[in-house]
């Protein structure tokens, strides 16, 4: 296969550019595992000098007015949007994702940027009656350089619409891009370049070790935000504490919960339960309904259902517009994925569909596994605790309430949950009781534009999408203005 791009260069400060020291990152297709592109490697002195140029930028980025920002971010949405064809195919090659439903990841981006564009006036301080003769007010301020670490389910609508409100609240930004997925980054250099001033966006690829590490603990960014696995979450605040005192929200794993009333209408529910598996990036979503928790009452008929649909999705070309579901996203990944058929075998779960790599000429070569629903899924198990990260679904049985919401609750994480019931009673109950930081009644899987999205318990720290996350990018200062 020829290469997905030959694009393969950074942006630091306006320029595009390869690493200081030369040295590159091969990308791989995961259906394939041919080489299909390559990215920098950045260097310590790579993610210096961006940091630098984003901290030069800022300055006169903040004192445009609301509306100039917000028309610039409006171009550069612009500007992505044409060349959403290409961005498509590279993404949909380099991440395995399949391409129906990526179409809409450009999409999701250029709206995130309109909708903080349309929302810069929003960057109010206030007035405080504190006293009767003077006046106090605040204002908000941007931080000046902000560090957006991006995982590689997603990586351009992440880098894109997750920069948003930092651009708009007049912040300059890095856009750090995972390994496993990094060239859709090389295109969006190359837009951010043509649309935006120099040094307000930068792109810088490689390590997440040496580049990330770098970018998080260097002393002209006070404020990070970081999408990926609690592991590594946990080793950004870390290693942010170490360097200084700074400001790092984090939109880390999920294990999260549907869980079924039995006043619900099966097929309804077998539906949406295989719809929140996100199967078409193979389950690859920190939303996935990962744990089905059914009542005993309707439990036979919608495992029936489910394991009916789970069987008929169609492994195969990502770039096939009707396949179903793709590769997973990297050899670490497939490895993960079979070692949790193996934990699930050994803990006693029941296979009911799926529990292996796919037969076929097709599928000799590539991270393939398949669409797999385990039953008999109990707390105890690995498959029912640990975030899989891929086509897996555990199903749970309940009885009574207390008992759904106990094994509702029984991981480390909190991010989703959806509730199905016809009674609203019933829903909003549960939803109460349940510790997720976003929740659906009779829904699941979706994202609003404009509605907070984060987690709860080991998910993370701090909310995103809404106008919370705009204002998150700035610090408020207090005036005093003592009247005489
Ligand atoms: P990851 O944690 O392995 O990597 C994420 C990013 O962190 C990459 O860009 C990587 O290069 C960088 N990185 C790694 N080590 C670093 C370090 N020491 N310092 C700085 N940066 C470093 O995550 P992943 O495997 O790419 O993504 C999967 C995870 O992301 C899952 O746990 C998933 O649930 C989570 N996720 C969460 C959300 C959300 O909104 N809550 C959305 C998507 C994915």
């Amino acid at each position: 296969m020829p290469y997905a791009t030959q694009l393969d260069r950074m942006l630091i400060g306006g320029e595009l550019k390869h690493s200081s020291d030369g040295a590159f990152d091969e990308s791989i297709n995961p259906a394939t595992e041919e080489v299909i592109g390559r990215v920098p490697r950045a260097t310590a002195a790579d993610a210096d000098a961006a940091v630098r140029a984003a901290d030069a930028s800022w300055p006169a980025w903040a004192e445009l007015t609301p509306l100039a920002r917000g028309r610039m971010l409006r171009d550069f949405g612009q500007a992505l949007r044409a060349r959403s064809d290409e961005i498509l195919r590279v993404e949909v090659a380099d991440t395995g994702n399949t391409i129906t439903p990526m179409r809409g990841d450009v999409g999701m981006a250029v709206d995130s940027l309109d909708y903080y564009a349309g929302l810069t006036h929003e960057l109010k301080g206030e007035t405080i009656p504190a006293t009767h003769e003077n006046l106090h007010l605040t204002v908000r301020e941007p931080y000046g350089v902000v560090v957006r670490i991006a995982p590689f389910n997603h990586p351009l609508m992440f880098a894109v619409a997750r920069t948003a409100a930092a651009l708009a609240a007049g912040n300059s930004v890095i856009v750090k891009p995972p390994e496993t997925s990094p060239l859709s980054a090389m295109i969006l250099a190359e837009v951010a370049r043509e649309t935006l001033p120099a040094g307000v966006f930068n792109v810088v690829t490689g390590d997440g070790r040496t580049a990330g590490d770098a970018l998080v603990r260097h002393p002209l960014v006070k404020r990070i935000a970081f999408i990926g696995s609690p592991i590594t979450g946990r080793a950004i605040q870390r290693a942010a504490a170490d360097a200084g005192v700074k400001h790092v929200t984090l939109e880390l794993g999920g294990k999260n919960p549907l869980i079924a009333f039995p006043d619900t209408d099966p097929d309804a529910v077998a539906d949406a339960a295989v719809r929140g598996m996100n199967f078409a990036w193979q389950g690859q979503s920190c939303g996935s309904t990962s744990r089905l928790l059914l009542h005993e009452d309707i439990h036979d008929r919608v495992l029936a259902l489910v394991a009916d649909k789970v069987k008929a999705i169609r492994l195969g070309d990502p770039q096939d517009p009707s396949t179903g579901m793709g590769p997973v996203n990297s050899r670490m990944q497939y490895e993960k994925v079979l070692s949790y058929f193996d934990a699930a075998r050994a803990d006693g779960a029941r296979l009911v569909t799926g529990g292996g790599r796919p037969a076929g000429a097709d599928f000799e070569r590539g991270f393939w596994v398949q669409p797999t629903v385990y039953a008999g899924v109990e707390p105890g198990m690995r498959i029912w605790q640990e975030e899989v990260f891929g086509p897996i679904l555990s199903v749970g049985r309940w009885k009574a309430f207390e008992e759904a919401v106990e094994m509702a609750n029984s991981t480390e994480y909190g991010l989703t949950g959806a509730v199905w019931s016809n009674n609203i009673n019933d829903a909003l109950r549960m939803v109460r009781r349940i510790r997720s930081g976003h929740t659906w009644v009779n829904g699941c899987s979706a994202h609003y534009l404009g509605v907070p999205f984060g987690g709860m318990k080991n998910s993370g720290v701090g909310r995103e999408e809404g106008i919370e996350e705009m204002l998150s990018y700035t610090e408020l200062k207090t005036i005093n203005i003592v009247l005489r």
